[in-house]
């Protein structure tokens, strides 16, 4: 682990969060499957990482359906599963940025990952590359305009400037994706606030 990883890793513990660190993907995979017991429900937000790390066909071996609206057949069944996703037990997502005095921040279009990240279920797992440190607030949001939103501009064929030159524009585009980001300081506190842990993976997983 570098010192960058070290000196984030403390912080998120001494903020509150469950922080965990894991040398491999396939390594944080398995602890987060271990994770959940078999009857709760489970639900992610729109996420490369996870998709890409296999967690629903996992899951699925232990008799878990994980809701993901990404994989919806109509628009009918999209909104249903993002309903339904709201108030499972567990939420799964990737995360934008953390930083090394342990915040988390994630933007979103549609508000459904960021909404999770605050209220709506008992457990909130973030699953994270080290490429997704940055120092602080700062460069967190710079990273966000600048590198994760451009490269998810790309991939889902959004007409929007960054998709284009790869850096933010400031758009007021139809298609804009940066239009609510929410910057976790703390887990929330109180009746039915969520644990929520943070699996960060000693490689780069993302954008
Ligand atoms: S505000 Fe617009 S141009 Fe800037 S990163 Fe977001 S979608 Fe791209």
């Amino acid at each position: 682990m570098d010192e960058l990883a070290k000196r984030t890793m403390a912080a998120l513990t001494r903020n509150g969060f469950k922080a965990s660190f894991f040398e491999t993907a396939e390594e944080a995979k398995r602890a987060l499957i271990d994770s959940i017991d078999a009857h709760e429900t489970v639900a992610m937000g729109g996420s490369m990482t996870i998709k890409e790390m296999g967690i629903k066909e996992a899951l699925a071996l232990k008799g878990i359906e994980l809701l993901a609206h990404i994989d919806a057949a109509s628009f009918e069944e999209r909104v249903e599963i993002l309903r339904k996703a709201a108030v499972t037990d567990v939420y799964l997502s990737s995360i934008n940025a953390l930083t090394a005095d342990g915040m988390l921040l994630n933007t979103d279009g549609l508000g459904n990952r960021v909404a999770s990240g605050i209220f709506g279920h008992r457990r909130v797992c973030y699953i994270a590359g080290v490429n997704k440190i940055v120092r602080n607030l700062q460069e967190a949001l710079i990273r966000i305009k600048n590198v994760a939103a451009p490269l998810n501009a790309k991939r889902l064929n959004k007409h929007t400037p960054c998709a284009v030159t790869g850096k933010c524009e400031n758009c007021n585009a139809g298609e804009r994706l940066c239009r609510a980001t929410v910057i976790l300081e703390r887990p929330l506190t109180g009746v039915g606030s969520a644990e929520i842990a943070v699996f960060l993976v000693n490689e780069r997983l993302g954008y």
